[in-house]
């Protein structure tokens, strides 16, 4: 038996006056998932908890079955992990950003324009930087897509327990980082990371790509901003939990990749996916398929539909449904139906109006062959909350397919 989940990422929302009080999910075109829904038993999930707005990270770990609360160390290690860095239990990885800073260190803007020319380059300098407070303690440094870029702090005596430098706002200064406990691991931490964001100043200022730049009247990529520091987490493998001999995952951000690394599944990019609008999503869904027979579990977790829920884009999210529709229907088609679960979700709503992750629940659909079919014949965020699965929780999931695919543990004598 073999399971297949399928995530939209953000993919919910809210009804829009512009749809005529539709979501954007209820208002596309959706035969593929409403074929999946016909043939399923629907519900609706919270990934996290009702009211909770989760993150993709902890919410793909809640969908995998791990307690995102004990499992969700901080956005660093888990971008980290993604972009295929190795860390040590005693490392701490933050998540930065390439920004820009003016002569009176307000920042300018927190994606350095979003100009990613020579950032490769600005970033080489900023690797392996040493500081005389700590010796001993190594700097990775590397970019990852467009102005991100991950800094592991590599050695003893380091604490995650420290603030974040973005303020995530314009036009003031950046932050210092603090120690947020007594600890002097945690003062060590935060003395590092303001020498680290200091001595990156002053290299990327007078960096000739940053010249460059400049004499060109871009903005320069002249500070970072870090954030969101923490251990890698202690994971059991999916294997270890389940039995599975092998798992595969197909994510277009290494936030999410990162999340499938922990819990110890094959990580497998697709040529052609962008986690933008202009994603070969047909791509994702072949890639996918061929996976299948090799693997018990396969997750894919497409990215646009959240993308375009951040920018408020209602035609951007409507189409971006239509051609994860397409890719459902590339699937369903070919999974044999005897011996394969389908699974579809998304990890979180981004709502249109919100223009960020909100605590609705998600719709979910399971299809397969042992499963109670219910009534519900459209896949959205209304029609699945008659099915019969009711309401679960993210971490409901995995159990609950682990028992149709007949694997559980029996509880009890
Ligand atoms: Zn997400
Ligand atoms: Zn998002």
């Amino acid at each position: 038996m073999r399971i297949i989940i399928l995530v939209g990422d953000g993919m919910g929302d809210r009804p829009l006056k512009a749809l005529g009080g539709k979501t954007p999910l209820e208002e596309a075109s959706t035969p593929n998932m409403d074929e999946v829904a016909k043939h399923g038993i629907c519900g609706i999930m919270d990934p996290i908890a009702p009211g909770v707005r989760p993150g993709s990270a902890p919410s793909h770990l809640a969908i995998l079955g791990y307690d995102p609360y004990k499992y969700y160390t901080g956005r660093g290690p888990f971008e980290a992990a993604g972009m295929g860095i190795r860390m040590e239990p005693t490392d701490v990885a933050f998540r930065c950003n390439f920004a820009t800073i003016n002569e009176e260190m307000f920042i300018v803007d927190r994606r350095a324009g979003r100009d990613t020319e020579g950032l490769d380059k600005l970033a080489a300098p900023l690797n392996g930087l040493r500081f005389n407070s700590a010796p001993r303690i190594q700097v990775e440094f590397k970019n990852a897509t467009a102005h991100r870029a991950v800094l592991i702090l590599r050695g003893q005596g380091l604490s995650s327990n420290v603030s974040d430098t973005d303020p995530e706002k314009i036009n003031v200064p950046p932050l210092e980082s603090r120690p947020l406990d007594d600890a002097p691991a945690s003062a060590l931490t935060a003395q590092i990371v303001n020498e680290f964001v200091q001595a990156s100043n002053d290299i990327l200022n007078t960096h000739e790509v940053n010249r460059n730049r400049v004499a060109a009247g871009r903005m320069p990529a002249n500070y970072i901003l870090v954030r969101g520091a923490g251990h890698p987490p202690k994971m059991h493998t999916l294997m270890e939990m389940y039995g599975f001999n092998s798992s595969a995952c197909i994510a277009e951000v290494s936030l999410v990749k990162g999340v499938a690394f922990y819990a110890g599944m094959e990580i497998i990019d697709v040529p052609g996916s962008t986690a933008g609008l202009d994603s070969d999503i047909r791509a994702i869904g072949r890639e996918a398929l061929e996976a299948l027979p090799n693997n018990e579990l396969v997750l894919v977790n497409v990215k646009g539909s959240d993308v375009a829920g951040h920018d408020g884009n209602i035609e951007g999210k409507i189409e971006i449904i239509e051609r994860i529709d397409e890719m459902v229907g590339d699937i369903w088609e070919e999974v044999n139906k005897e011996e394969t679960y389908v699974v579809l979700t998304a990890d979180h709503s981004t709502p249109i109006e919100v223009k960020d992750h909100s605590g609705d629940p998600v719709p979910l659909a399971i299809a397969g062959p042992m499963v109670r079919v219910d009534e519900v014949t459209s896949f959205n965020e209304r029609s699945v909350a008659k099915g019969g699965l009711g309401r679960i929780r993210g971490v409901d999931l995995m159990p609950i397919l682990i028992d149709l695919v007949g694997i559980a543990k029996k509880f009890g004598a």
